[in-house]
């Protein structure tokens, strides 16, 4: 474990992790300095908590003194590494780590890491129930919200704990060595700060960069990127797979859930799909996953058949919103990448309303025109994506450009007949109208229940 008192620590990019990191270390005894390049206004909500701690901001700019008169760098995961003043400290040979490396090497326990191109909230948040149900001490924590660094104080030796990491967070570890490793896919996203898929690739196997032979690495057999990192991988690779058996790990046989612990082990079954309460096949994935790690870390097989029964989707993950006049809502404002929209239209069979757009991330929508065609009865487009989009797709779909989320979701409802659906799946995020995707689902969800008002009204 390394020292931290009286180590002079710069904590680059004041988001969530960045003051939960800079707090951390003050408390071990550091000197801590926070460097953001937002304003000391924009900042002006957590200021007054780090003065008090005694930790020195520094807003508006990086001053490149500020980074030379340090031991140590701690990094945020929205702060790429070849920012001029990180890349001119690298040189000098200032350790620079991020958040997520610097928590891995205080916490106790056991820990589990699960990281993919989607999927990794909902099989992270699920993970953590099925150890809770099996009665182990579990800390949730990673992307999904907590900062790692906030769960050291609560670990112990018994303590597992699950862990959401993104491919941002994985580009700064070294030591970073999850007892199990999770890559539930890997498919384009992030284009526009890796540059190629292949180095999106790369950082997402950094999870299994310091695993040995003791440790594990459940892999996604069915996803052609995620499947070829098994070569890399020196933990015992485990798999799991919708579509047939695999050597050692979780698949779907005759309508159940089994999982096998190694070649020549028996068979179990772990539950029914019917009890699975998530939409579409891509959350079959998430819960195979799930079930893998947790037999891996000897949870019981009736605990997780209960934890599984009894999960709900989580907020924004193709989450239910209502039904009205017989036309169901649905809120997967979550869907900021072209795969999480075609698994998102994939969840139902016709009569498919869409809304996309937003800001576009490099992506190619023209992947969606099979599915767009099958199932999905007009697309409304709205943000800064819509042109784009929209060339993309002429010809393939009916296309109604909205701009706007409150004219899209006026025009898809009123087009919407009984047994249809309105889905919000926009493959796109959301920065350009929208302060983030949680912001966009929940504006979604009011617009939704404004229309009922208004429908409800003009029935009267
Ligand atoms: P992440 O944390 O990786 O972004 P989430 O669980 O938040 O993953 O889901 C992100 C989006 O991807 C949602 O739109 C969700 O419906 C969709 N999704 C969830 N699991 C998968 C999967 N295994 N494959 C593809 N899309 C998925």
């Amino acid at each position: 474990m390394m020292e931290l008192k009286g180590k002079k620590v710069l904590v680059v990019g004041l988001g969530k992790s960045g003051l939960a990191a800079a707090l951390f270390l003050r408390r071990r005894g550091a000197h801590v300095t926070v460097s953001d390049i937002r304003s000391a206004e924009a900042l002006a909500k957590d200021i007054p908590a780090l003065l008090e701690e005694g930790i020195m901001v520094e807003a508006g700019g990086h001053g490149l003194l500020t980074f030379r008169r340090q031991d140590l760098i701690v990094v945020s995961p929205g702060v790429p590494l070849d920012t001029p003043e990180l890349a001119q400290v690298k040189s000098f040979g200032l350790p620079v780590i991020g958040e997520l490396e610097l928590a891995a090497r205080f916490l106790k326990g056991k820990t589990v890491a699960i990281t993919g191109s989607n999927g990794k909230t909902t099989t992270t948040a699920l993970l953590g129930d099925i150890l809770q149900e099996a009665g182990r001490h579990t800390l949730v924590g990673g992307n999904i919200g907590v900062p790692v660094v906030a769960l050291i104080d609560e670990s112990s030796d018994e303590t597992w704990s699950v862990l959401e990491v993104s491919s941002f967070q994985l580009e700064s570890t070294q030591q970073f060595h999850p007892n199990i490793a999770v890559i539930l896919n890997i498919t384009p996203d992030h284009l526009d700060r890796h540059g190629t898929f292949e180095n999106y690739a790369l950082a997402k196997e950094r999870i299994f960069a310091a695993q040995d032979d003791h440790d594990f690495v459940v892999l996604n057999a069915d996803n052609a990127r995620a499947a070829a990192a098994a070569v890399r991988s020196t933990a015992a690779v485990y798999w799991f797979s919708l579509e047939h058996p695999v050597q050692q790990g979780a698949w779907v046989q005759e309508g159940h859930v089994v999982y096998r612990a190694a070649r020549e082990a028996a068979t179990e079954s772990v539950m029914p799909l019917s009890e699975i309460t998530l939409k579409g096949e891509h959350n079959v994935e998430n819960v195979l996953a799930a079930v893998c790690a947790a037999r891996l870390a000897q949870a019981p097989v009736d605990a997780i058949r209960r934890a599984v029964a009894s999960f709900k989707a989580v907020e924004h993950r193709l989450e239910y919103v209502t039904t009205i006049n017989g036309v169901e809502f649905y809120n997967d404002s979550k869907a900021t990448n072209v795969d999480a929209t075609a698994k998102a239209i994939a969840a139902f069979s016709s009569g498919i309303h869409l809304i996309l757009g937003g800001k576009d991330k490099n992506s190619d929508y023209t992947q969606l025109s099979q599915l767009l065609r099958a199932r999905v009865r007009a697309v409304y487009t709205i943000g800064s994506a819509a042109a784009k989009i929209e060339s993309h797709l002429r010809g393939v779909v009916t296309i109604q450009s909205c701009e706007t989320l409150d004219r899209a979701v006026s025009a898809a409802a009123d087009a919407a007949r009984p047994g249809e659906v309105v889905l919000l799946a926009p493959a796109c995020s959301s920065f350009d109208q929208f302060e983030n995707y949680e912001h966009r689902g929940r504006v979604f969800k009011e617009l939704v229940n404004e229309w009922r008002g208004w429908k409800v009204w003009q029935n009267a």
